[in-house]
């Protein structure tokens, strides 16, 4: 019986402190529920450097994967065409800024990277 219990006892101590390569080994939708955790921290860390400026209420991912920061919300602005995620969030009504219509955003046709 007592080995049993020391059995049982160096069981649980193995799972509680699995080594970590096991946790790296994360299934496709884990990792995108991780990057999802990432990106608002990511961006508001950008957005306090000035370089992430969106014009959507999240905030899009194509200008920060894209180029690590995003001037859709200075482009707007400035009468400039934005990217095709931050259009596409004006015309479901996700634009951050009231002084615009989503008829006020142009579409970055010619965009490239
Ligand atoms: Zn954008």
């Amino acid at each position: 019986m007592r080995f049993l219990a020391v059995l049982l006892l160096t069981s649980v101590l193995f799972i509680g402190c699995a080594p970590p390569e096991e946790e790296v080994d994360l299934t496709a939708e884990e990792k995108i529920e991780q990057i999802n955790e990432w990106l608002p921290d990511l961006k508001m860390e950008l957005a306090m450097d000035d370089k992430y400026a969106c014009c959507l209420k999240e905030g899009c991912n194509e200008c920060l994967l894209a180029h690590g920061s995003c001037p859709c919300y200075n482009n707007l602005q400035e009468g400039k065409p934005v990217c095709g995620e931050c259009y596409a969030g004006w015309q479901q009504g996700m634009g951050i800024d009231n002084d615009f219509t989503k008829e006020d955003v142009i579409l970055d046709t010619d965009h490239q990277h």
